[in-house]
């Protein structure tokens, strides 16, 4: 049986991990600090008989003896506040220098546990290293169009930090560590406040407020349903030959905003109105994920459409 570490288990992505992993019998020690986790998915995972909870951030050094656990086979750092959206209080806008730090120094102090115990690792890195892109599809060989002064650069350049560091151990320490780029996901559990747009939207139209477009809709995003993205992630870590490589996981089925909003409009069978806000500084304009290496290294493709998985997403928000 696997022990894993999860650190930002209690978040979107991390708490459909930490279930997952819970689901193929693994021992699981989920990490955070919860400044944008969320402790209602903590207190779900909590049924699951091999899963512990550990509170605290991981940019203050721990070892695994600290919280006494005696070792751990894997770790995955998806520790993050990850929402561009300035209003949401989990923004990361709202947390420039901790954004920095955990993705930067909480790599560091994760990394060393890796090489201590022999633990494979999975950094979770984004598609916001690409920044804007002037290509498209983009390939994780692009080296991408980023600002280090902007305001989305403590999460950019945080981002592309804790892919250098991850690189280093890999090649001066022979960590077992590898990198997935993730790009726009969605899915249960995620805040209805966080800011994002499938969020915003879906809880917009269930609660007859104006759909909110920033800008002029015409930006593209490609979407992958969480279930997909985390079968990714957890393929990116078990699969051999993954160790010291850089893998997209999203899904390429690109659409505008304005499309985007239209759906959700009709799958709610909404009557709010869409209206145009100001768009975002340095709001990229396209963004989708070439996944073929994903393919042949992972064997690994999404397999949920965009409308299905809004259905389920909706569902959900519905429910809560
Ligand atoms: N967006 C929007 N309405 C909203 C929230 C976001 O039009 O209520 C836009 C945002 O400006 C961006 C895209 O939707 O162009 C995706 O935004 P999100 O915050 O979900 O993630 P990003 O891909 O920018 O990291």
């Amino acid at each position: 049986m696997h022990k894993v570490l999860v650190a930002g288990g209690a978040g979107f992505i991390g708490a459909n991990l930490c279930e997952r992993l819970l689901q193929e019998n693994c021992i699981v020690y989920c990490i955070d600090n919860l400044i944008t986790g969320d402790r209602a998915n903590v207190d779900l995972l909590k049924s699951y008989k091999e899963f512990s909870f550990i509170e605290h951030d991981i940019t203050r050094p721990f070892s695994l003896a600290d919280f006494h656990i005696e070792s751990v086979d894997a770790i995955y750092h998806l520790a993050s506040p990850a929402s561009p959206n300035k209003n949401s209080q989990y923004s990361y806008m709202n947390y420039p220098i901790e954004t920095l730090l955990v993705n930067s120094f909480g790599s560091h102090v994760l990394l060393t546990i890796a090489k201590e115990h022999h633990a494979a690792f999975l950094y979770a890195s984004s598609s916001e290293v690409y920044g804007d892109p002037t290509v498209s599809p983009q390939k994780e060989d692009y080296t991408g169009n980023v600002s280090s002064v902007s305001v989305r650069s403590v999460y950019d350049e945080g981002k592309r930090f804790g892919e250098a560091i991850t690189m280093a151990y890999v090649r001066k320490h022979n960590v077992d560590a590898r990198i997935v780029r993730i790009f726009n996901t969605y899915g249960p559990r995620m805040r209805s406040d966080d800011g994002r747009v499938i969020s915003n939207l879906i809880s917009q139209a269930l609660q007859g407020k104006p759909l909110t477009i920033f800008g002029s809709g015409k930006q593209t995003r490609s979407f992958c349903y969480v279930s997909d993205l985390v079968g990714g992630l957890v393929l990116a870590l078990e699969k051999d030959m993954t160790k010291g490589s850089v893998v997209n996981v999203g899904n390429p089925d690109e659409r505008t905003i304005g499309e985007l909003a239209i759906l959700i409009k009709n799958m709610t069978k909404s009557k709010s109105d869409i209206v145009y806000e100001a768009l975002p500084e340095d709001d990229p304009k396209t963004r989708k994920p070439d996944i073929a290496k994903a393919k042949k290294l992972l064997d690994w493709e999404p397999s949920i459409t965009l409308e299905e998985g809004l259905q389920k997403t909706i569902e959900y928000f519905k429910n809560r």
